[in-house]
């Protein structure tokens, strides 16, 4: 079983109408993260049938620093756990375990680097792409965010903004709302676009699982290898038999 963390929470921002940007520091040591990783949050909120309910949240800032790190949260309607993080106080204590996740760079070759992200997907790209990993593969990267509204989450600023310097090729393009029957058309149809020029060597793919599934099946058809995809997905996961 997972060792439980402790990580207090020392900064609380509201970055747009549904989401917070939370900083923590923990309690000792250091986290042990590469960037691209999620911890799991235990809310200590008992769900009908007694589980409690424990969410995944992706960390956003660089692991060049592994005694304070960032996680930005979207309220998702009335769901424990977000609603949990849009509530905790500066000062209180998180219960976590982790790091946990395969999202991230291990010394692949210095290929062209696709990472595509969908709506809340954005923290685990922002994490990959912030580590030190990454650094060697910034000029090679091609990163795309698609996101419904600027409202949406983070807002496209502070992606820039925390991108800027060392990432030229961001993307952000606009997408339908989650479930809509064209999402999966649109993305493809993107993705159908770039590949036109380049065969990436790696790709990330996070978010949507409704999305990001089609879109590494149409990578392994244009000749990519299945290993040198990573997926995360945040939801719509159709490796998952039960949703939370
Ligand atoms: C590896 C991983 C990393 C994650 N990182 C983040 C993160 O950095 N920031 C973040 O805000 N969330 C992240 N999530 C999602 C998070 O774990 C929760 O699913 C989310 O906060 C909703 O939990 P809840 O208890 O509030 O709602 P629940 O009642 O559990 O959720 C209701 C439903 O909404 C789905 N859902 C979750 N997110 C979305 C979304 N954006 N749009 C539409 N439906 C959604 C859930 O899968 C569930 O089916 C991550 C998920 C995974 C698996």
């Amino acid at each position: 079983m997972a060792q439980p963390r402790v990580a207090r929470l020392i900064k609380a921002e509201r970055l747009g109408p549904e989401a917070r940007l939370l900083t923590f520091t923990l309690a000792e040591g250091e986290i042990g993260f590469a960037g691209g990783q999620y911890i799991i949050v235990n809310t200590g909120i008992e769900l009908a049938g007694g589980k409690l309910a424990k969410r995944a949240y992706s960390i956003l800032s660089s692991d060049g620093d592994q005694r304070e790190f960032q996680i930005a949260v979207r309220r998702v309607g009335e769901g424990p756990g977000s609603n949990f993080m849009h509530r905790i106080e500066v000062g209180a204590e998180l219960t976590f375990s982790g790091p946990w996740g395969k999202f991230v760079s291990n010394g692949e070759s210095a290929g062209p680097r696709l990472v595509f992200a969908t709506d809340t997907g954005i923290t685990a790209a922002l994490g990959l792409l912030q580590g030190l990993g990454s650094r060697p593969l910034a000029d090679a990267t091609n990163a795309v965010w698609c996101v419904e509204s600027d409202d949406y989450f983070l807002p496209p600023s502070f992606v820039r903004s925390v991108l800027s310097g060392r990432y030229q090729n961001i993307g952000v393009a606009a997408a339908r709302e989650v479930g809509d029957a064209t999402r999966v058309g649109s993305a493809l149809a993107m993705l159908e676009r770039s590949l036109e020029s380049i065969l990436p060597s790696t790709a990330f793919l996070a978010g949507d699982g409704a999305v990001i599934y089609p879109l590494r099946d149409r990578l392994v058809s244009a000749g990519m290898q299945k290993e040198n995809i990573h997926l995360e997905a945040f939801f719509n996961n159709p490796e998952r038999k039960v949703q939370p």
